[in-house]
């Protein structure tokens, strides 16, 4: 379809309409490597070429939508946040944001260690070989079944989030006869986001044990007390997509108070701290997040001062990056079908997957960019939605941005930084299939994880 065929909406940033979305890139073509993965970068043709492949044979032969990962991009990500926290501290990988046994074997082979928080993350860190005591088990509502297999397996620390689990899983150990290592999950009052924090006396949420009131110092007189339980640490996680370090701060500052607490009650100095994850990434060109060894250098100069204030010994420290690990390692890529210019507003291109492959923008209002990847092109920006071709009209991949205005039904359009909560959120909305993770590096495409079939989904309908 030419581009006198479907005449494009308003191009000119004085008559646009209403949206999240800044001025057109100068150039369209241009990929930001702010938001795209490692090796990712145009062929002489035009194609965008990731790990050594195109994107126009990764098409044809693992078919569209699929999420494509720049595994080299992966590793060195996993590499620099261990190296940046260096042996003085420990990097736990939210395996939440994505998880598939081939992302655990790079982890291990990296030197991370895995956070889980259900049955099924367990399961597959498990078989893929991550050592047990490189695992902590979270959650805020695991089962009797979930905590006896963590335990049985010999998980490194399972970090407890309410009173009656401190009880449950000390009751589990012991009838095992063991002792379990565990952290308690505490609330500080600090909620962050982006370029805000928010810091109140409570925090009104489902996870952690509040600090207001004293119930996170009860929480820890219990769990000293019971057999079953070895208390390594205390655990504060504060948010998501977080740029500004300062919510941290207040954080770690809070926590310490509490580690000053518990050694004057109880004579004991807990040799942990965990800091949880949240560290933003680039969606857009307008994120700047910051570099693994700026954040290393800031956590750990924050509770080092804390602890010198509090003359405590500086407890390890860990943390748990999900996203800032994978998310700007994947893209989606899907293939353009239906386009709808709508007059004087902006044009809506449906592609061949969406809320089902990336519920973020749907859910949270998140902000993704967009390219033209099969090819590159002269035309003029034009204004478009990169929607699904789900049964709702909230079923939006792209809010805002800009396409060539001769974009075409077969073309290739790739939306960056997919890598974190897409596949793990997937759905099969309308019965559509889940798409498959293809792995990248040196010329050579994996399947990882493979796309759905009807057959598996008509398998799990036994009526
Ligand atoms: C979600 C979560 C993380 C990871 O968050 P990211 O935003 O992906 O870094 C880490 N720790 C805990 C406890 C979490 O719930």
């Amino acid at each position: 379809m030419s581009r006198s065929a479907h005449p494009a909406g308003p191009r000119h940033a004085d008559v646009l309409p209403e949206g999240h979305y800044s001025a057109p890139a100068a150039d369209l073509n241009a990929l930001d490597p702010k938001v795209w993965a490692e090796t990712v970068g145009r062929d002489a043709d035009g194609a965008v070429r990731v790990g050594g492949v195109d994107v126009k044979s990764l098409a044809e032969q693992h078919g569209t939508p699929a999420y494509v990962i720049d595994e080299a991009d992966f590793r060195a990500r996993a590499r620099a946040w261990r190296s940046a926290f260096g042996t003085e501290a420990d990097v736990f990988y939210a395996g939440k944001a994505f998880l598939s046994r081939a992302v655990v074997r790079w982890l291990h082979e990296e030197g991370l260690n895995l956070d889980v928080c259900s049955g099924g993350e367990l399961a597959t860190a498990l078989s893929a070989g991550m050592p047990a005591d490189r695992i902590a088990f979270h959650g805020n509502n695991k089962s009797p079944r979930e905590i006896q297999r963590a335990i049985e397996a010999g998980v490194g620390r399972i970090v407890l989030d309410s009173f009656q689990e401190i009880v449950r899983v000390a009751h589990i150990a012991q009838s095992l006869g063991k002792r379990q290592r565990v952290q308690i999950r505490i609330t500080v009052g600090v909620e962050a986001h982006t370029h805000e924090f928010i810091a109140t006396a409570h925090e009104d949420q489902k996870f952690g044990i509040p600090l207001a009131g004293g119930q996170a110092a009860e929480a820890v007189r219990r769990a000293l007390q019971l057999d079953g339980l070895e208390l390594i640490g205390i655990h504060s996680h504060i948010g998501s997509q977080i740029f500004d370090m300062s919510g941290f701060e207040v954080a770690a500052h809070r926590v310490v108070s509490l580690l000053k607490e518990i050694r004057d009650e109880h004579g004991v100095e807990l040799p942990e701290i965990d800091l949880g994850g949240g560290l933003g990434i680039a969606y857009t060109s307008a994120d700047d997040p910051r570099e693994p060894h700026e954040i290393a250098k800031a956590l750990t100069d924050i509770v080092t001062r804390e602890c010198e204030v509090a003359r405590l010994r500086t407890p390890r420290i860990s943390v748990e990056p999900g996203r800032a690990i994978v998310g700007p390692t994947a893209f989606t890529l899907y293939e353009v079908g239906t386009i709808k210019p709508l007059d004087g507003l902006r044009t809506y291109v449906s592609v061949d997957g969406g809320m089902s492959d990336n519920i973020r923008t749907a859910l949270y209002d998140a902000e993704y960019s967009v390219a033209l990847v099969s090819r590159t092109s002269d035309a003029e920006p034009m204004l478009v939605r990169v929607v699904g071709k789900h049964c709702e009209s909230g079923d939006i991949v792209v809010k805002d941005a800009f396409l060539p205005a001769d974009l075409a039904p077969g073309d290739l359009i790739a939306v960056p930084a997919t890598g974190a909560y897409c596949r793990s959120m997937a759905s099969n909305y309308n019965h559509v299939l889940r798409p498959p993770v293809v792995a990248v590096r040196d010329g050579e495409a994996k399947v990882i994880v493979r796309r759905e079939t009807e057959e598996d989904l008509l398998r799990l309908d036994v009526g």
